[in-house]
């Protein structure tokens, strides 16, 4: 009989990555699902890193991992539990099934498995392995031939998963055959490596992704022979590309650091990620408390979710808009450190440029999707003089225009208070005066202080600029020819 971990039991959940790479789109969201289920019952949250296989695991893919769940701000509980450490407890546990009765030594070889096989694909028949060794006495043993532990697993009956969100979900355990826990070289599988450590770790609900269904089938019955008990089950389905397909790099499959690279807020990130899967009626965007407040694993999807980077760029504009404007200057410095030309911008940032950059930001908000809007719209902002104007700011200014800013640079020079306003309206009263509508004289304008023809408002891009490097600039056009 099963019995499971009680729901009055204090929530402890985990996210148990095999670090084999970077920290991609499912695994993000995962972690997520776990962080949120354990703030919601104000349980805890605890890492695992699954670095059993020695030739696909490495330092680097678990530094990045750790990095990725730090940038998303997914904080854990306690030290990363490193799997690959505990394989002395999990063999410990493979002898405790052995002496019990539970597991048995298969001395079956490979050759003779390969054998087997063949024989039911000639039958036509479905394979599944029935060792000779489960029933045999032990003493028959060949002497000095390596063997192989495998689950004494029932097989008659029924396992059953009951899933949050899966529903409930019946296995025939004829279909499922006697599970190798020990490798003949000692070594632990991954499913009872996976049971040990959940047990030791008091885990109360697995969430996983849904490819890992199968092994709940199979960890239930190693639980159910231990005698332990089965933690609850939510296997979340998968995402898949926008176009239904498996998600793929083509879609937008990348580790978290490229989405850091891209300029997304984390905020937006978690946002994006808990739609994957979950809803809360409309809403697309979510403070970290609502999150908190709203998340259930009963209320997640069982059908696939679908990716899609346009969605994930609206949360991004919603969060720039409402993120405060310090906060976002702090994050635009972080990402330098991620991009191709961030040293050269820290630079210019410590002759001073970070201020101009600060004082153009909130004009800079509303147009901005991602960091990397700030960066590559303030990019005027700390550009050697002289300004190189780009093909279509350069017909801006021709001959006319570039003697009228002269003209319009006089008048700027005697203004005292060098603030939006002021300067707004001394540039209508110069237009005005000229006989010429506003745009005239404020295309021309941003031609020359820019090198573009596309900027928020001249004002506050001439404030930001301050009066000496727009007077300069303003000079440098008038002067060349
Ligand atoms: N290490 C597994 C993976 O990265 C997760 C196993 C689990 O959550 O039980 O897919």
């Amino acid at each position: 009989m099963t019995h499971t971990k009680d729901s009055n039991d204090a929530v402890i959940v985990r996210f148990a990555p095999s670090p084999t790479g970077f920290l991609h789109i499912g695994g993000a969201r995962t972690a997520l699902f776990n962080w949120l289920y354990a703030k919601a019952k104000g349980g805890k949250f605890v890492l695992r890193i699954e670095d059993t296989d020695r030739e696909r695991n490495s330092e680097e893919a678990v530094s990045a991992i750790l990095d990725g769940l730090r940038w998303l701000e997914l904080d854990w509980d306690g030290e990363p539990v490193s799997q690959y450490a505990r394989a002395d407890r999990h063999r410990e546990i493979a002898e405790e099934l052995l002496a019990s009765g539970n597991a048995y030594r298969c001395y079956l070889t490979q050759q003779e498995l390969a054998a087997m096989r063949e024989a039911a694909e000639n039958e036509k028949r479905s394979f599944r392995l029935v060792s000779p060794w489960r029933d045999r006495d032990p003493s028959e043993a060949p002497p000095d031939t390596p063997f192989v532990i495998r689950l004494r697993a029932p097989n008659e009956g029924q396992t059953v998963i009951n899933d949050h969100v899966q529903g409930e979900v019946t296995y025939a355990n004829k279909e499922l055959d006697d599970l190798i826990i020990l490798r003949s070289d000692g070594s632990p599988t991954y499913n009872l490596a996976v049971v040990v450590d959940d047990h030791d770790m008091g885990i109360t609900h697995v969430i996983r992704g849904v490819d890992h269904l199968t092994n709940a089938a199979r960890q239930t019955q190693i639980y159910q022979l231990l005698g332990w008990p089965v933690p609850q089950w939510a296997h979340v389905p998968l995402i898949h590309g926008s176009d239904g397909a498996k998600l793929s790099k083509r879609h937008g499959a990348l580790g978290a650091e490229a989405y850091r690279e891209m300029g997304y807020l984390p905020v937006a990130m978690r946002n994006y990620l808990v739609r994957l899967g979950w809803s809360h009626g409309d809403d697309e965007t979510f403070t970290t408390s609502q999150l908190i407040e709203w998340f259930d694993i009963d209320a997640i999807n069982k059908a696939p979710a679908r990716f899609d980077i346009q969605k994930l760029e609206a949360v991004n504009a919603h969060w720039i808009r409402n993120t405060d404007d310090e906060e976002l200057f702090r994050r635009i410095t972080d990402l330098l450190a991620y991009i191709p030309e961030g040293q050269q911008i820290t630079k210019a940032f410590a002759a001073g440029a970070d201020e101009k950059l600060r004082a153009l930001l909130p004009a800079m908000k509303d147009r901005s999707k991602t960091l990397l809007d700030f960066v590559e719209g303030g990019r005027f902002l700390w550009a050697d003089r002289p300004l190189v104007p780009d093909a279509k700011a350069a017909k801006l200014l021709d001959g006319p225009a570039r003697e009228m800013l002269a003209r319009l640079a006089l008048h700027l020079k005697e203004l005292t208070d060098w603030t939006a306003e002021p300067i707004e309206a001394t540039i209508r009263e110069f237009a005005e005066s000229d006989g010429l509508k506003l745009g005239k004289v404020a295309q021309p304008l941003r031609a020359a202080l820019t090198g573009t023809t596309v900027s928020p408002s001249i004002f506050d891009v001439m404030a930001a600029l301050g009066k000496d490097e727009t007077l300069a600039r303003l000079q440098e056009t008038a002067h060349s020819a």
